[in-house]
């Protein structure tokens, strides 16, 4: 066969998603199992949006509203924003995917820390550009070297806050040191996937940069704390003039009727999203009290999940605990093969989750 792919599509290596649930029960012969391998809301999706999704289902027959009108004016009442600063997506994954097909090329770079989400780097690719990669310093992302690293070509920099898969934040002071003097022709893009769990009050808030001369690009989505991630919607917050072109590219129908009413619903919901945040705090508080009483090392974090340093191979603890019937995520595809990451789950999957960890680290 003679058709092929350009060099950069066949050097891209798939993204592997975590386990899903029924495909771990089915491989393994177990039951009743728990997923704390997507980063995804333990608490189910809101009873609200639940109600309105399902009532928007008669209306499937029609096409949705393109332009997703209702969602986009109530996140702009929410934000504070207009909606020419707003772009929805098929989760922020295709907001990824739009920045990257409008403004990279063969011939320009991109700046990513690493390990950070692995998309940044599959959309990076897919458009040709070069991938310029910044180790993390202790886990966390290092504005300086990426400073550092700019150069003539550099049109794009993602930034992961907090970053997945370390749960790191980005502090108002580091950003404050690090846009100082940047060039204004390079894109920086701010990942805020898990910006709702953040506890620490000296996160950066990016709202506060968008009227700066500096193209900045915030990405937020409806898959975490809002509990919507099987719909998938996400949007992306930026400049009229880069929205306007991501708009260009965008698939008309991009984001459907029952995403974008799920998400009107959730959005709504304050209560749930509150439940949710709480639930994921006192989760994280007692994974930590567990594992330090077990002396095992974990690191500190912002996000809804965490690192664990399993001293051993991570993708021999992640078959362990799949056998004990709970799936995490070996980390080995992030360059961390000794580390698991997992979620917060309910107080009784967290729990469930120590029982079979005790057992596998023996
Ligand atoms: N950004 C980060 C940092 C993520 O971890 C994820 C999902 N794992 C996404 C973006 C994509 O989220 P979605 O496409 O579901 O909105």
């Amino acid at each position: 066969m003679t058709i092929t792919a350009p060099d950069y599509i066949l050097a891209i290596k798939p993204y592997v998603p975590g386990k899903p649930l029924e495909e771990a029960e089915r491989e393994y012969g177990i039951e009743k199992s728990v997923k704390l391998a997507s980063n995804e809301n333990p608490l189910g999706p809101s009873p609200k949006a639940i109600k309105a999704i399902s009532q928007s289902l008669a209306s499937v027959n029609r096409y949705p509203d393109g332009s997703g009108y209702m969602l986009v004016n109530k996140l702009c009442a929410h934000l504070g924003l207009s909606p020419s600063n707003i772009v929805l997506g098929n989760g922020s994954d295709d907001i990824i995917a739009m920045l990257a097909r409008v403004f990279l090329k063969p011939g320009c770079d991109v700046i990513i820390p690493s390990p950070s989400f692995l998309m940044y780097e599959i959309s990076t690719m897919a458009s040709g550009a070069s991938l310029v990669k910044i180790p993390l310093t202790s886990l966390a992302i290092d504005l300086d070297r990426i400073k550092n690293a700019i150069t003539q070509r550099t049109r794009m920099i993602f930034l992961c806050n907090p970053n997945n898969p370390t749960g790191s934040i980005i502090t108002r002071d580091e950003f404050d040191r690090f846009i100082k003097d940047i060039s204004k022709d390079i894109i920086i893009v701010l990942d805020e996937a898990y910006i709702e769990f953040v506890r620490d009050l000296s996160c950066l808030n990016s709202l506060e940069y968008l009227d700066r001369e500096n193209p900045i690009v915030i990405l937020r989505t409806f898959s975490k704390a809002y509990g919507l991630a099987g719909l998938r919607i996400g949007y992306g917050i930026g400049p009229e003039f880069i929205c306007d072109l991501l708009n260009r590219v965008r698939q008309p129908f991009n984001t459907s009727l029952p995403a974008q009413k799920g998400a009107c619903a959730a959005l709504d919901d304050r209560h749930f999203l509150e439940s949710t945040i709480k639930t994921v705090h006192d989760g994280l508080d007692f994974l930590c009290e567990s594992l330090d009483n077990m002396r095992v090392k974990y690191f500190p974090t912002q996000a809804n999940f965490m690192l664990i340093d399993v001293k051993k191979s991570a993708d021999e603890v992640f078959e362990a605990m799949l056998r004990q019937g709970v799936i995490v995520r070996s980390m080995t595809s992030y360059g961390y093969p000794e580390y698991i990451r997992i979620n917060s789950g309910t107080d009784f999957e967290n729990r469930k989750f120590i029982k079979a960890f005790e057992k596998v680290m023996g």
